[in-house]
């Protein structure tokens, strides 16, 4: 291969896992990794600088990339996000200036499902809220305070209860695989549901409303889009079961905050179990202090092997785009027949 070609620069704005950093090393592209010496992200100025000298940025999943970052060097032969999101990026911009972009689909679709999961059971079963209570010493033996929870299976008076998900996509297909042990009815609502059901089995087909007036459990799975910013506002909690638990592992700017707060201030429904914010990592005032919320900090990939593996998917996607070849998982595969692509 052309030395030029092999010398491509890949700008990585974090710090990437080991198994990530050995598939960019042995590639022989030149690479350079920008962030702090505990791994914190550049800021916004040092970006834009950095972004000017590559040809390749591999950003971190929810670290912003916006329209001044890519505008500063239209000659950018890709971006390659680090995560299955990618709300994250201007993709419109980059569409305009023929910038393929990636992400790092499936390979952690079982873990995020994993951790909406545990997010369901701990939240319904207030299980960080018990352990605070032993922890603190406050627990002197029967009769003094009592965790009652809710239900996941079907309970004493054997009554299934109904998961509902939102974006039945890979993960929501993968939370439904774990209810299967709890004997749950399940039902789903996605804008290409109708598609999908002749491939999934043991799922009923919902419109919004009526899942969300049907469910014990509403679990989001839906990408952050102009279409989902506030998909779960009061409106939407007015529909929910006063007994309902909503779980979000989405992006937060699906659930209206300010409206999660006062629903779970006045028990317009049970409880939250929360991964993902709006204003990332700042809460919004009042979430803190309610008794029926469990809160993540941002975690739903977060296992070793599955973040190494996303580390390697991205470094894959930037190597093949660097080296003008087709990566595996674009977004926007419409840029390569655009002919600010093709002059490049
Ligand atoms: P996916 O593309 O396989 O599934 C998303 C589904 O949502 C699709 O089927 C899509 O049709 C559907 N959808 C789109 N608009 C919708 C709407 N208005 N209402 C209902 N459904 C809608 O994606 P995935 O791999 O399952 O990931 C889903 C999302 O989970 C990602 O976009 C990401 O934001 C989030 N995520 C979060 C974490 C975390 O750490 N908490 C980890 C991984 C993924």
């Amino acid at each position: 291969m052309e030395d030029s070609i092999m010398k491509r620069k890949i700008l990585v704005s974090w710090a990437m896992l080991e198994r990530g950093k050995e598939v960019l090393k042995k590639s022989k592209s030149e690479v350079r990794y920008l962030h702090g010496p505990k791994g914190e992200l550049p800021t916004l100025k040092e970006l834009i600088q950095a972004v000017r000298q590559a040809d390749v940025l591999v950003p971190r999943g929810t670290q912003p990339v916006p329209q001044e970052v890519i505008l500063s060097n239209p000659n950018l032969l890709g971006i390659a996000n680090y995560g299955v999101g990618y709300d994250n990026i201007d993709v419109a911009t980059a569409n305009k200036l023929g910038i393929p972009v990636t992400n790092t689909p499936g390979v952690l679709t079982e873990t995020t499902a994993d951790l909406a999961w545990a997010l369901l059971m701990a939240t319904a079963r207030k299980i960080p809220q018990a352990r605070d209570f032993v922890l603190s010493g406050q627990w002197k033996g029967p009769g003094g305070k009592v965790f009652m929870g809710q239900d996941i299976g079907p309970g004493g008076s054997n009554k299934p209860k109904t998961l509902g998900i939102i974006g039945f996509g890979r993960i929501g297909q993968a939370v439904m695989r774990r209810s299967r042990g709890f004997k749950m009815k399940v039902v789903a609502f996605d804008p290409l549901m109708k598609e999908m059901t002749g491939k999934t089995r043991g799922v009923e087909y919902r419109e919004f409303a009526q899942l969300l007036k049907e469910s014990d459990f509403v679990t989001l799975h839906c990408p952050l889009t102009k279409e989902t910013h506030h998909l779960i506002g009061q409106r939407e909690l007015d529909l929910m079961k006063p007994t309902s638990i909503l779980i979000n592992t989405s992006r937060g700017p699906v659930v209206d905050e300010g409206a999660l707060v006062t629903a779970l201030k006045k028990g317009r429904i049970a409880g939250a179990g929360m991964d993902v914010y709006e204003k990332e990592p700042k809460l919004t005032p009042g979430l803190l202090n309610l008794e029926n919320v469990v809160l993540l900090p941002h975690i739903g990939s977060a296992t070793q092997d599955t973040r190494e593996q996303m580390a390697v998917v991205a470094a894959r996607n930037a190597v093949a785009m660097a080296r003008g070849k087709k990566p595996l998982n674009i977004i926007n595969p419409e840029v390569f027949q655009s002919t600010k692509y093709l002059q490049k």
